[in-house]
């Protein structure tokens, strides 16, 4: 739906199929970083958002039934996103804001509708779908295969699901209870291997609890909250009154051998599924969203050669990789039996976290790679120089302006545009107007030092708030010459 969204905002006509009869009805994916939401404010969905999750206050750690550390995050990002802050928002209610959204912007989306096979050539992809036993061939020019991690998609390309899967199991639970863990703050118990995590609901008293099962293998299939309501629940003084959602699973570590075929992308979980730690699988798939729509639209509105869209694969499966490979190492610290594990997670972590978030510059390193507003593509195709300590390829850095407003509302045109932080020279603005650039100078403020711009320098950003190119010279021919290289155009 993001990507739905995203292409529509751009001119692209669409067509957005779910097998699913109805929307989710549960509360999935929890987290919702940064990144997502500075891309939720572009397509005008970041309000609703915000207005509709918690704004998480504190991470609590709990050792031997006593909460051992508070660490406070409510504004652990401040200064650097306009969303400095972890917001929790279940997946169903997120996807029916995205519905409405998609509503507003004329599209529907058609239910009960399976895609069955695929095949493509040089000019379009061919999809047989499948409704109420009926089936039906479209022909479209790009597919996108956001099927979740069973993928149709990715299975009809042929693209291997290389990876594996965890021993333990575990379960999630949405449930009612009191006890001090109960409020804005999320709760670790980290005791036993049989961990426990407690999160906030938007709704009073209640709260997402996940951890381990210990017997998968011995239960009879039929679990219920009565049979993992163990040690740990007990540790963080929970009373469970009533439950509202109860599934198990096991987590799996992925990534698909390639993110395309042709005329076909894959995205999502389709692409790569890893441990819930961090709740970074929703945020990269929407992450793939937003990369791939803008390259979309604009190779279908002859804004760019078909080159472009191979930037898809390379600026995505890097960082899918890196993340299965991160949470992969944290999950294992985390689930481990054993007496270093266990002394790491009940000793170490309590004492060091909250020095760590203490310290101005950790405080940042964490919230920079949680929120994904650290995720770069310099190793990209499409970047190319450096100014200030910003390079091609790096999210633009966020600043506030003197006038309340912020040098991130100009993205909400999702075009190419050119910023300067300083004074931008006439041959600049000359150049941006006849290759149809909009130029944006920012009169300089110390925050911009601070942020990493280098004065008077031009950097070129990409309809994704990337920075596709950094000069400090602002030198036209060069501006002229990055476009041409890449058969760009922004009118
Ligand atoms: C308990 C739990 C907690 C999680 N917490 C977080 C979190 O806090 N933060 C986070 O970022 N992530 C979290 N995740 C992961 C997150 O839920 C997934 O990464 C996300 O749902 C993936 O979205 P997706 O659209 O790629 O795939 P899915 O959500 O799997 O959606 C795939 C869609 O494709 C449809 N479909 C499948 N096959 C076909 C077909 N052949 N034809 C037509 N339609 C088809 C399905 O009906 C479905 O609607 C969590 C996951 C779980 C299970």
């Amino acid at each position: 739906m993001w990507l739905a969204i995203w292409l529509t905002k751009l001119g692209v006509r669409v067509r957005i199929i779910d097998r699913a009869a109805a929307p989710g009805t549960t509360s999935r994916a929890l987290a919702v970083h940064a990144r997502t939401m500075e891309f939720g404010d572009q397509v005008g969905v970041a309000d609703a958002m915000a207005a509709a999750g918690v704004r998480i206050e504190a991470l609590n750690i709990w050792v031997g039934g006593r909460r051992a550390a508070r660490v406070p995050i409510r504004d652990i990002g401040e200064g650097f996103s306009p969303y400095p802050f972890p917001l929790f928002l279940p997946q169903d209610v997120h996807e029916r804001q995205l519905i409405d959204r998609l509503r507003d912007l004329g599209v529907t989306v058609e239910r009960s509708t399976a895609l069955t096979s695929v095949t493509q050539d040089a000019q379009c992809v061919r999809a047989e779908l499948t409704r109420d036993g009926v089936s039906e061939i479209v022909e479209v020019s790009y597919l996108a295969g956001c099927d979740g991690a069973s993928s149709t998609v990715r299975d009809q390309l042929g693209i291997g699901f290389p990876g594996g899967t965890y021993t333990g199991a575990y379960y999630v639970a949405d449930v009612d209870a009191s006890g001090p863990a109960v409020d804005k703050g999320v709760h670790i118990d980290l005791e036993n291997v049989d961990f426990a995590i407690v999160f906030p609901l938007k709704a009073a008293g209640r709260v997402r609890l996940i951890g381990v099962i210990r017997d998968l293998a011995d239960s009879s299939g039929d679990l219920t909250f009565e049979d993992v309501r163990g040690n740990a629940i007990a540790h963080l003084q929970l009373d469970v009154t009533a439950v509202h959602w109860f599934s198990t699973y096991r987590v799996h570590h992925r990534v698909a051998e390639r993110f395309r075929s042709g005329r076909a992308f894959l995205l999502g979980d389709a692409a790569h599924i890893h441990s819930p730690v961090g709740g970074q699988g929703m945020n990269t798939g929407i992450g793939d969203a937003v990369n791939l729509s803008w390259k979309l639209a604009a190779v279908l509105r002859r804004r760019a050669g078909e080159s472009l869209l191979e930037t898809y694969e390379p600026e995505r499966i890097a960082f899918a990789r890196r993340l299965v490979a991160t949470t992969d190492r944290v999950f294992t610290v985390v689930s481990a039996p054993g007496g270093f594990a266990r002394i790491v997670r009940t000793k170490l972590v309590p004492v060091i976290a909250p020095y760590v978030t203490r310290i101005a510059a950790l405080r940042r390193f964490i919230f920079r790679i949680i929120s994904q507003i650290r995720i770069e593509y310099r190793h990209s195709a499409l970047s190319e120089g450096e100014a200030g300590s910003v390079h091609g390829g790096d999210r633009l850095p966020w600043v506030e302006l003197p006038s309340g407003a912020t040098n991130f509302a100009p993205l909400a045109s999702l075009d190419w545009q050119v910023h300067v932080y300083g004074g931008a020279r006439r041959d600049l603005a000359d150049a941006c107007s006849q290759l149809g650039l909009a130029l944006h100078c920012f009169g300089w403020t110390a925050k911009m030092a601070a942020a990493g711009f280098e004065r008077d320098a031009l950097y070129l950003i990409r309809p994704d708030g990337y920075v596709a190119w950094a000069d400090p010279g602002a030198a036209v021919d060069r501006l002229h010459r990055y476009l041409r290289d890449r058969s760009i155009s922004a009118k």
